[in-house]
């Protein structure tokens, strides 16, 4: 992936649009969407990941012992706080080893420019391959954030997972990150006034939590 519309990837799967689309329903409560945030999750961690180097290990089968294949580095899986959890889970059902660093931005309302506010990750983070997940990429400005601490703290590897992504936070985040990649289920058609997605699919968080 070098030029900025190749460092965005639609992962277009039917099963995926599929539970996108009841996602968006208005009428999918709490409990549904957590469920189907998760099981999108899965299924784009499959994608993703398709590019991660492995290293050659030796294992004994029942039969004799041969050469397998193994994801080459340790994993790390940062969600910026708070709907970025609810597509945890989904990751750690495929990549189960990973550890988990925490993330939290807000918006300052004064100077409107994100703020990170809380960062908690694993002492070796830098020598692991990153994914940095958020289910909405909107403005940009938290993502955006969010990469910079990340390189702040050295990392050299990572992938940002949205489920739908606005065009004018693609751009921002491949303005300050051209580098980055970017792996969305969908692209929308643009922000409103107040920074949601349309035709997204809401506050994430909110429907997520129930709050
Ligand atoms: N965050 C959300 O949860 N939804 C949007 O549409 C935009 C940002």
């Amino acid at each position: 992936m070098s030029s900025a519309a190749e460092n965005v990837r639609v992962i277009d799967h039917p099963v995926i649009q599929t539970k996108l689309t009841e996602l968006r329903d208005y009428t999918s409560d709490h409990r549904k969407f957590r469920a189907l945030l998760n099981e999108i999750a899965s299924l784009m961690v499959y994608e993703v990941t398709r590019e991660w180097p492995t290293t050659a290990r030796p294992v004994q089968t029942p039969m004799e012992r041969t050469t397998g294949r193994v994801l080459a580095r340790r994993v790390t899986l940062v969600p910026i706080l708070r709907a970025g959890l609810g597509m945890s889970d989904g990751v750690l059902h495929l990549l189960p080893d990973a550890r988990m660093g925490h993330l939290g931005v807000f918006r300052d309302e004064k100077t409107l420019e994100p703020v990170s506010y809380y960062k908690k990750f694993p002492p070796d983070i830098a020598s692991t391959e990153v994914l940095l997940i958020d289910p909405m990429l909107a403005t940009g400005g938290s993502a955006s954030a969010a990469i910079q601490v990340l390189k702040q703290s050295g990392v050299g590897s990572m992938r940002f997972i949205c489920l739908v992504a606005a065009p004018e936070g693609i751009e921002a985040v491949h303005r300050q990150h051209p580098e980055v990649p970017i792996f969305c289920a969908a692209i929308d058609r643009e922000l409103n006034e107040k920074g949601y997605i349309l035709p997204g699919l809401g506050d994430a968080g909110d429907r997520l939590f129930g709050t």
